[in-house]
C-alpha cells in the first residue's frame, strides 16, 4: 500500500482516486474547485467505443483549409494564439501519416477493448449502476462522399474491435429518429455506442466516493519536487510528502510536468455546447452531424447539442457564438429545436497524436501521468484508472502500457527519453 497524491478530480483524477482507494492505497486528492464544472462535467456523454481514429490523418488536408475559413465551422484556430500553439500544431501535422494513424488506432483499440467492462466494474464498486445505457449512435452525412468515408471507417472498426454497423437510407434514419427532416445522403448506425445518463452525475458520484473515503484538499497544486524520501506536493499553504503522485489535472497537467524536465505536447481543443432541460421532447438516440463536427445527445434530463474544435489557449475568452452556430445548423435537420438552453465551453486536453498520456515520468516512476484524453476522457476514464492503479501497485495488467508513455514526444533538458535515471523510491 502506497501513500498516493492524485492531482485533479475531473473524471480522470476522480476515477483514478476511486480505483486506488478500492485497491487499498492511502489516497489524498487535490482539487482546487471541488464543486466546479470542469470539462468532465459538460461533455457529450458518449462512451464512444468505436472512436479509434486519431484527429490528425492524411484525409484532413482536403477538409481543414475549408473549415478554417469558417470562423464558426467545425474547426477553428484562435489566430492570436498561434505562437503558443505552434509546437503542438507542427507535431499534429507531422502525425497526419498512415503509419501514425495506424499506431493511434492500435493504441486506442487496446484501451477500448475493456473500456466498457472497466466502467461497469468500477461503477459497481462505488455503488453506481444504471449510469450507462446502450443507446447506439447515428451519424448523418450530407454527401455520398462523406457517407462512403464513414462506411470505410466503420469497416475498419469492425475489423479491429468487431463492432457492427449499418448504412441507412434517409428514410431508415428517419425511422430511427422521426424528428429528422431536411436533406442528407444517408447515415451510419453503430449500436456499440453507450451514453452516460449525465456526465455531471457520474463525475459527482466518483468525487463523493473519494471524499467519503479519502482526504480531499481543496487547493491547487503549485509544483511537485523530487527527493530521496518521496515526492513533495506543494500547495499555497502546505508541502506534503508522498510515495507516489498521479498527475491528472487535464490541460493544466502540463504546468506540473514540464518543470520536471519532460517534454509534453498538450493543448486545448475547446468545444462548445447548449443543454436544454425543458424541451418537452428528446431524441431517441445520439446523432452526429458528421459534416459539421457536432453531436446531439439525449441525456436522461435534457438534450445536449454541441462539439466542434477550437484550438486556443485555455485562458482565451470563450466565443459562445460557436454554440449558437451549432444550434442554427441543427435546425436544418431538426427544425423544432428552439433557441434557449444553457451554453457551455469545455477544454479537451489533447495530444497531437490523439493518444492519452498514461504512464510513469520517463525518469522517475514515482510520478505517474494520466492526462491528454482529448475527445475520449469519459470513455477512457475507467480503463485509465485500472492501468494507473496497476502501475502504482506494480501489478500485472492485460494492456501494453508502452504506447501511452510520455517519452514518445522525445527528450528535453539533455535527459534521455525513456531512461529510468531518477532517484528510486526507497523500499
Ligand atoms: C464539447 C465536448 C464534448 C465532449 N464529449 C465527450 C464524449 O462524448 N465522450 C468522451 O469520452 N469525452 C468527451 N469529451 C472529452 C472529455 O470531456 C475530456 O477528455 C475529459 O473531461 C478530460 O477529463 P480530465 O479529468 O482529464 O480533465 P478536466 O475535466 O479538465 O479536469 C481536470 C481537473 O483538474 C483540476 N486542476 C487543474 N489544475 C490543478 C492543479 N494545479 N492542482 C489540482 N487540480 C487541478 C481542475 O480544477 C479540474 O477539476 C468532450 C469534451 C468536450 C469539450
Amino acid at each position: 500500500m502506497a501513500k498516493v497524491a492524485v492531482v485533479g478530480a475531473g473524471i480522470i483524477g476522480a476515477t483514478i482516486a476511486a480505483r486506488l482507494i478500492i485497491d487499498g492505497h492511502h489516497v489524498i486528492s487535490f482539487e482546487p474547485e471541488p464543486h466546479g464544472l470542469p470539462t468532465s462535467s459538460g461533455n457529450a456523454a458518449l462512451i464512444a467505443l468505436p472512436e479509434i481514429a486519431p484527429i490528425a490523418s492524411p484525409g484532413m488536408f482536403s477538409q481543414v483549409p475549408k473549415w478554417l475559413l469558417d470562423p464558426l465551422g467545425p474547426l477553428t484556430l484562435h489566430w492570436l494564439d498561434i505562437p503558443a500553439l505552434l509546437p503542438w500544431l507542427i507535431a499534429f501535422l507531422a502525425r497526419a501519416t498512415p503509419s501514425h494513424v495506424s499506431q493511434a488506432r492500435t493504441a486506442l483499440s487496446n484501451l477500448m477493448r475493456t473500456a466498457l467492462a472497466d466502467h461497469r466494474t468500477l461503477g459497481e464498486a462505488i455503488g453506481l449502476t444504471d449510469h450507462l445505457r446502450q443507446t447506439g449512435y447515428m451519424s448523418l452525412h450530407d454527401s455520398m462522399a462523406s457517407l462512403v468515408a464513414a462506411k470505410q471507417e466503420a469497416e475498419q472498426v469492425r475489423e479491429l474491435l468487431d463492432f457492427d454497423y449499418a448504412v441507412l437510407t434517409p428514410q431508415e434514419a428517419r425511422h430511427l429518429e422521426p424528428r429528422l427532416e431536411g436533406q442528407f445522403a444517408g447515415a451510419i448506425h453503430q449500436p456499440s455506442y453507450w451514453t452516460a445518463t449525465n456526465p455531471l452525475t457520474v463525475l459527482r458520484a466518483y468525487q463523493s466516493f473519494v471524499a467519503g473515503r479519502a482526504e480531499m484538499v481543496a487547493e491547487r497544486v503549485l509544483r511537485l519536487s523530487q527527493g530521496q524520501d518521496g515526492i513533495t506536493v506543494h500547495t499555497p499553504t502546505s508541502a506534503a510528502l508522498f510515495d507516489k503522485v498521479v498527475v491528472a489535472a487535464g490541460i493544466w497537467s502540463r504546468d506540473l510536468v514540464r518543470p520536471l524536465g519532460t517534454k509534453v505536447l498538450l493543448e486545448t481543443e475547446r468545444g462548445y455546447n447548449t443543454t436544454y432541460s425543458d424541451l418537452g421532447w428528446n431524441l431517441n438516440l445520439p446523432i452526429g452531424f458528421a459534416d459539421h463536427g457536432f453531436v446531439a445527445t439525449p441525456l436522461v434530463d435534457g438534450l445536449r447539442v454541441g462539439g466542434a474544435v477550437e484550438l486556443a489557449r485555455p485562458e482565451t475568452s470563450p466565443n459562445y457564438a460557436r454554440a449558437r452556430a451549432m444550434r442554427i445548423k441543427m435546425r436544418r435537420y431538426v427544425p423544432s429545436l428552439p433557441e434557449g438552453g444553457t451554453e457551455w465551453m469545455g477544454r479537451r486536453p489533447s495530444t497531437p497524436d490523439s493518444i492519452p498520456v498514461i504512464g510513469p515520468h520517463p525518469g522517475d516512476e514515482r510520478i505517474v501521468h494520466a492526462f491528454g484524453h482529448g475527445h475520449l476522457g469519459l470513455t477512457l476514464s475507467a480503463v485509465t484508472a485500472r492501468l494507473v492503479s496497476a502501475l502504482i501497485s506494480d501489478a500485472a495488467i492485460d494492456i501494453d502500457p508502452s504506447p501511452y508513455e510520455l517519452h514518445r514526444f522525445g527528450q528535453k533538458n539533455g535527459r534521455l527519453a525513456g531512461s529510468r535515471n531518477a532517484p528510486r523510491q526507497p523500499g
